[in-house]
């Protein structure tokens, strides 16, 4: 099927415009995704109808904490990535340039947002790969969606081009965006991608109006050091504003760091402590057992106003509003 957000060149090359790569690819070429052909000067998305996971989540698992808490979110994975973490936890999907086979099987948008309804959901995730790579999937099924009064929401490196998310944006509800570290060279040698672009699409995301969570895996020796937690959480503050949720999840061994530590729930606790002196105001932490990092208070008066324990999730009173002193909370409740 053509793809979308690409430019002919000379020679039966293209350029690909979908990701900060930018791939030129000449005639036979895939990109670096392996999920886009040059075919005789004509660029092809190889996943427009390829699903490998459709699966129905806890929307906190995304993880969202200020976005429909409480509800199921229906999850849609394709094939393919854009990077190639050295730690991906869904490499089976994500690192198909090495086998060079697209896994999972066909299904259309109309297909995909028929099951969504047929679940009672109030929102798609596009999640497990980057999707980015399917944007002409997730594109149409967005698009679909809204018609049905379903939102959609990404879960993203966001190393997408602007092209991309301007194009994608209105039909998009809320992003999860990986900041996986605030250093070029971690992005280069871990992720094979850029640091400036995902901190310009943060920005973008913020401005065009998308509800915006971002997430940190917090890596032992790699990422964990206060000074690039402490500049992670400034960047957070100051350009995405302080109400801007900021996950720690913890790391495990994956993929070709199966022998890398896991991540001490103590140094998550400490990054806590970190985004909180920042000024950040909803810090949370993830995948590991704590008392620390899970609820949500109110930032005016201090009381909790959402408990949560794992995926367990607590209202107090009426979502989106202080239940003692009835300030406002940022986030989307209804
Ligand atoms: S999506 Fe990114 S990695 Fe894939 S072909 Fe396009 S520019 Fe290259």
């Amino acid at each position: 099927m053509h793809a979308m957000l690409w430019e002919s060149l000379r020679n039966n090359q293209v350029q690909c415009q979908l990701c900060a790569h930018k791939c030129l690819l000449k005639n036979g070429d895939k990109g670096r995704c392996g999920v886009r052909l040059n075919k005789n000067g004509t660029l092809l998305s190889l996943v427009t109808n390829v699903a490998t996971s459709l699966q129905l989540d806890p929307v906190e698992k995304k993880p969202l904490y200020h976005f429909l808490p409480g509800s199921k979110i229906f999850s849609i994975g394709s094939a393919g990535c854009n990077f190639s973490c050295k730690f991906c936890q869904n490499y089976a999907i994500s690192q198909i340039q090495q086998h060079g086979r697209i896994p999972g099987k066909v299904i259309e948008p109309d297909e995909l947002v028929n099951l969504a309804e047929s679940k009672s959901v109030r929102s798609i995730a596009f999640t497990y790969n980057e999707p980015t790579v399917f944007f002409e999937l997730m594109y149409k099924t967005t698009g679909l969606a809204q018609t049905s009064d379903i939102r959609s929401v990404i879960v993203s490196n966001g190393h997408m081009s602007q092209e991309c998310l301007q194009t994608l944006a209105r039909r998009l509800h809320a992003a999860n965006i990986d900041l996986k570290s605030f250093r070029e060279t971690f992005y280069k040698e871990y992720c094979n991608g850029h640091l400036q672009p995902v901190l310009d699409n943060l920005k973008t995301l913020k401005s065009l109006g998308v509800w915006l969570e971002v997430t940190t895996l917090v890596i032992p020796g790699l990422n964990d050091g206060d000074a690039e937690l402490r500049d992670i959480a400034a960047f957070i503050h100051d350009e995405l504003g302080r109400e801007t949720p900021w996950h720690l999840s913890a790391f495990h061994g994956d993929y070709q760091m199966t022998d890398h530590p896991a991540t001490p729930v103590a140094r998550l606790e400490d990054a806590w402590r970190i985004g909180r002196e920042t000024g950040l105001d909803f810090v949370y932490i993830g995948n590991v057992r704590t008392l620390l990092g899970g609820d949500t208070f109110c930032p005016q008066c201090g009381e909790v106003a959402i408990e949560r324990k794992g995926y367990a999730v607590s209202i107090r009173g009426k979502a989106g509003v202080c239940p003692s002193c009835k300030a406002d909370l940022p986030g989307i409740w209804q």
